[in-house]
């Protein structure tokens, strides 16, 4: 079965070893997002062998900023009935940023695999450290095992053609775009050197 049958016929395989056919699934949103304009962020929840949740990021699309990819698939997969929260899997194109990951645990997945870390606003070393001094006496929120980069060169270049595509922007989205693949932009201003030029301008 090739990613391509399970995007059409929304069937994935769950299991480690095929943790690269559920990112090709989120690959795929993501490259429909990019073809709209968005970033090229993609998301998609599995469980039971089946796509519960998928979506891009949509910050363009609705002008808002909560908008990302990862909340959108949770939340269309908490509003389906009869899936295995513990044993489903989050894939995502991006590391989940703070918000993401915590409405994954609140969703109650068990694990999330990304493919492209973000130095930006990745925070998925934060699932290792979340139940560090609670008791398992308490009812508490876990985190899900946390798992990347798999595809990590795909993940990169969609961002390459998203920022490429856009040239010496200074839409804040593509700037920081090309910070996600190492590649930040000069700054919009520099201010002035003291010692070259001592001449206050006013
Ligand atoms: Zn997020």
């Amino acid at each position: 079965m090739s990613a391509h049958d399970i995007s059409t016929a929304e069937v994935i395989d769950l299991g480690g070893a095929h943790d690269e056919i559920g990112m090709e699934a989120a690959l795929d949103i993501a490259r429909a997002g990019l073809t709209r304009g968005e970033l090229p962020i993609g998301a998609v929840v599995v469980a039971d062998g089946r796509i519960v949740g998928r979506a891009h990021t949509e910050e363009v699309t609705q002008r808002r900023l909560l908008v990302h990819a990862e909340l959108l698939a949770l939340e269309e997969a908490d509003r389906a009935d009869g899936w295995d929260r513990r044993r489903a899997t989050l894939y995502t194109t991006l590391e989940p940023c703070l918000m993401c990951l915590g409405a994954a645990a609140t969703a109650m997945v068990g694990r999330i695999v990304w493919a492209l870390k973000s130095d930006s606003d990745g925070a998925g070393r934060l699932a290792t450290e979340w139940s560090d001094g609670r008791s398992a006496d308490l009812p508490h929120p876990h985190l899900p095992a946390v798992t990347g980069p798999v595809a990590e060169d795909a993940a990169r270049d969609l961002f390459r053609a998203y920022v490429d595509a856009r040239g010496d922007s200074c839409d804040p989205f593509v700037r920081w775009a090309a910070t996600i693949i190492g590649e930040p932009p000069e700054p919009m201003s520099t201010p002035p050197d003291p010692a070259s030029d001592p001449t206050p301008s006013r």
